[in-house]
């Protein structure tokens, strides 16, 4: 240490403060970054790396960024997943002897940025805290951007921790290190890269001061424990008030559907499996929203959809008024339209970091209220109107803002302008002396250019010199001798002063100085008086956020000719037509085949499906957990009519997600899975397996998937979905009294299959997967060869379906028919459609056609 240079040494010191974390450190105009930061920095950010004498023999490697352009620098090493500590002079270089101080003003994390690229505005970012306490498992998610802070608990289990912390797809999780061991790796949190920090402090004086007495006797042990490693991160990474943390949470995950990450990704909720983007998922579909925090709340609902049949009830009832009324839904998108980012301005407001034209769009959205609670309270909606008439209009708040701040407000809190006229006499004044000031100096220049003759001689200002009186080279030979102060010499020009200029330049530039300063605090006053109210505007932006995400669901509803859904306490699941959403709305050359699904207790809760591949099984699979997840987050669903019954889960298995998680073979983690399954699934789940026992051989994975399904049968006794390309496993229908055939029917004509779409009772007999290889394109020669190994298979074991032989208007024929007689083969493909599910016989013979 010794051998550095002073600052150097300080810049150690205060590095130690910031381990995990690069240190911008303020020089000047400058951050300037050293030894490793140096290195790595000038690597990820490419820019030009240097050297710095520090005392030892070689220099010290550094690198820096001008401190007005390092927000761009500080959101580039966050998007990476760095930290970035800032470290501020604390004290005036101009006058300080020695040394200045220097510290640590605030820590960026992903998981506490409050600005930039990084933050969508459709999404939050999350803060996730997990620890342990007494056995108990605690979580607490909090957006700083927003204020959100929700706190939850349970008794135990690494598994629910992975499948709460996937809802909220963390940019980083803090906590017992332990914990954070045993979640790590997932890759299962969302797109982002997550970063892990391992935090063990738990500050609980902080946390009862933040939350407040009352609020803190009130939470369970192990979720104060929780909130108060949070605050002591906060405490330490922030080191500000955070105003915008007012308001606790506190929720019970038994209330809510659990959705597990496989099954939110499976199912395509907010991101699509392949591309891991928004668009074509079910959130895509359904964003109508008209505000961010709108958008940010339907997010959340379809990530958390109810348990309780009244609290859906009341989002249902909305969404049908809604629904039926078009005029009102328009004017409600007209007044959410002009509505910003409440949530984020608020917390901007409490960061300290709020200027002037938040206030303007803070002012602008209060603006919206009134008319906003009005439509609500003079709607037919019993729900609407409870959220209209519980809408705090904050209207002096409104009105506070338009007294203080101009219209058009600059950017910067700094350098004036801010503040409008007549808001403050002492600031009229100072505008008044500083006006007055440059009217004389304009008059003084037309005085000078009258009193010399030279029409060119203007008053300048620059932030070296002053004002000056500047006279072009040409006309020097005609000022008079002795008349200015000689001050500055340029290629064409001579700059003067005069002692009366230098008299009113100081008169002017301490009223402007004055002037800013008092803005400053005009604003900052403001600022604390709204940050002293945030709690208000937080409720009220929670209110517009509900508003919004029911004009949304409502319109989404009517343009899809969605149904209302009617939810039952029962068992029994049915759906008729139902369709799957997405898939309806990006199918551009075909009409959706609506299918049917009735799944009741005892007498059909397991559908077992088989058909080849392409012929829709997954889809139709998925849309039933689709339609369950759409009804109790409150919407209409795609379909004729629904009885949906409270699903408490839905599982899935389903292929494709499966290639992302590397190192595991695709078997492993399908039993992994079901392992799960088996140990949490109720009555009331739902499950969804696609291509049970596949990634095995074919005996054992036939072996294992009769197992299964037979469990599911017996001991769990849940609606399940399950399809299969052993159809060797229809034969369990006649053992299993819960269990019913389905295929998804297609119809051969010539050497082509045509895919119907349309699930039909039964089984299929032919997985078709040749005729598949073929579309393909694989050279007739591994086709034909194919065709024949098949029949000498077939030969040899007569268990083994041959291809099914039904072409137009004829019967269907099977080799199963005759093994097992049970299932209904006797009809042709147009008939069980037809009767299986409702569809119009048209609709059949179009595809048929075509
Ligand atoms: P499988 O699981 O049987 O292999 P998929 O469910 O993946 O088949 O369906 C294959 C494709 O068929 C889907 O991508 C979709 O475009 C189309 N499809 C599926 N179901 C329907 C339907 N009911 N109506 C119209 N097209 C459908």
């Amino acid at each position: 240490m010794a051998q550095y240079t002073p600052m150097i040494q300080q810049y150690l010191r205060v590095k130690e403060g910031a381990k995990d974390a690069f240190l911008f450190f303020r020089l000047g105009d400058f951050y300037e970054m050293f030894f490793e930061d140096a290195i790595l920095a000038s690597k990820e950010l490419e820019i030009t790396l240097t050297g710095r004498e520090g005392g030892t023999e070689d220099k010290i490697p550094m690198c820096g960024v001008p401190h007005h352009a390092a927000e761009g620098y500080i959101q580039r090493l966050i998007e990476k997943g760095y930290k970035v500590a800032i470290c501020e002079q604390l004290e005036d270089a101009a006058t300080t002897k020695g040394m200045v101080r220097r510290d640590i003003v605030r820590v960026v994390t992903p998981g506490t940025v409050m600005d930039g690229k990084i933050l969508s505005e459709k999404s939050n970012n999350y803060l996730v805290c997990v620890t342990e306490t007494d056995g108990m498992m605690a979580l607490t998610a909090c957006d700083l951007t927003t204020g959100e802070l929700y706190v939850t608990s349970v008794l135990s289990g690494a598994e629910w921790l992975r499948d709460e912390i996937g809802i909220y797809e963390p940019a980083e999780i803090i906590g017992d290190a332990a914990l954070l061991d045993s979640i790590r790796g997932e890759a299962l949190f969302g797109a982002k890269p997550v970063v892990y920090t391992p935090w063990e402090k738990r500050d609980e004086e902080s946390a009862r001061r933040q939350f407040g007495e009352a609020a803190w006797v009130r939470l369970e042990k192990e979720r104060g424990q929780c909130l108060a490693l949070l605050i002591s991160y906060l405490g330490e990474t922030q080191r500000r008030s955070l105003g915008q943390l007012s308001q606790i949470s506190p929720y019970e995950p038994g209330n809510y559907m659990i959705l597990d990450p496989f099954t939110r990704r499976n199912l395509e909720l907010t991101e699509t499996v392949r591309e891991r983007s928004k668009k074509g998922s079910l959130l895509w579909l359904l964003d109508r929203t008209e505000t961010s925090m709108g958008a940010r709340l339907l997010r959340r609902r379809i990530d958390k959809p109810l348990l309780q049949r009244s609290p859906i009830e009341r989002r249902l009832e909305a969404v049908d008024y809604l629904y039926n009324q078009f005029i009102v839904r328009e004017d409600l998108r007209l007044a959410l339209k002009e509505i910003y980012d409440l949530e984020r301005l608020t917390g901007r407001i409490a960061f300290g970091s709020a200027n002037g034209r938040d206030m303007n769009a803070l002012k602008l959205s209060l603006a919206q209220i009134p008319t906003l609670k009005e439509m609500c309270m003079g709607s037919g909606s019993a729900t609407l109107k409870e959220i209209g008439s519980s809408m705090d209009e904050c209207a002096e708040l409104r009105e506070d803002i338009e007294r203080a701040i101009v219209e058009e407000a600059p950017v910067s809190i700094r350098d004036g302008g801010i503040i409008r006229a007549g808001y403050h006499a002492r600031l009229d004044e100072l505008r008044e002396a500083s006006s007055n000031g440059k009217r004389w100096i304009a008059e003084l220049e037309a005085k000078e250019r009258l009193a010399t003759g030279i029409k060119s001689l203007k008053i300048g200002y620059n932030k070296i010199f002053g004002y000056y009186i500047e006279i072009t080279r040409s006309h020097l030979a005609s000022l008079p001798e002795g008349r200015y102060e000689r001050k500055q010499t340029l290629a064409n020009a001579e700059r003067f002063v005069t002692p009366e200029l230098k008299e009113k330049e100081a008169l002017i530039l301490e009223a402007q100085d004055k002037m800013t300063d008092l803005e400053y605090s005009l604003f900052t006053e403001l600022r604390d008086r709204l940050s002293a109210q945030i709690p208000r505007l937080q409720n009220l932006a929670e209110k517009v956020a509900e508003i919004d995400v029911y004009q949304c669901l409502a319109a989404v509803s009517a343009e899809y000719r969605f149904v209302k859904p009617k939810l039952s306490d029962g068992y029994d699941l049915a759906i008729e037509n139902g369709r799957h959403p997405v898939v309806e709305a990006v199918l551009k050359d075909s009409a959706f085949i609506a299918n049917g699904s009735t799944l009741s207790k005892g007498e059909g809760n397991i559908l077992l499906i088989t058909g080849p591949n392409m012929a829709g099984k997954s889809t139709y699979m998925r849309q039933v957990a689709l339609i369950t997840i759409l009804a109790q987050i409150g919407c209409f669903v795609p379909a004729a009519s629904a009885e949906i019954p409270l699903i408490d889960r839905i599982f899935t298995r389903i292929g494709a997600a499966d290639d992302l998680i590397g190192g595991q073979s695709t078997f492993m983690v399908e039993m992994a899975d079901i392992q799960v399954m088996t140990e949490k699934a109720t009555p009331r789940s739902l499950i969804i397996i696609d291509e049970l026992g596949r990634g095995t051989s074919t005996s054992e994975g036939m072996a294992i998937a009769q197992a299964v399904i037979e469990y599911v049968h017996d001991t769990i006794a849940c609606k399940a979905l399950v399809s299969t390309h052993f159809h060797e496993l229809a034969h369990l229908e006649e053992s299993l009294t819960g269990l019913r055939n389905y295929s998804m029917a297609v119809q051969e004509s010539g050497d082509k299959v045509n895919f119907l779409r349309k699930l039909v009772p039964g089984a299929a007999d032919s997985s078709y997967g040749i005729y598949c290889a073929r579309l393909a394109g694989l050279p007739e020669g591994i086709i034909d060869r194919a065709y024949g190994l098949l029949q000498e298979i077939e030969h040899a074991s007569p268990v083994g379906a041959g291809p099914r032989v039904y072409t137009e208007g004829q019967e269907r024929k099977s080799v199963m028919s005759e093994t097992f007689p049970s299932v209904p083969y006797g009809r042709s493909v147009q008939e069980a459609a037809g009767s299986s599910t409702g569809l119009i016989n048209e609709e059949v013979s179009t595809i048929i056609e075509s």
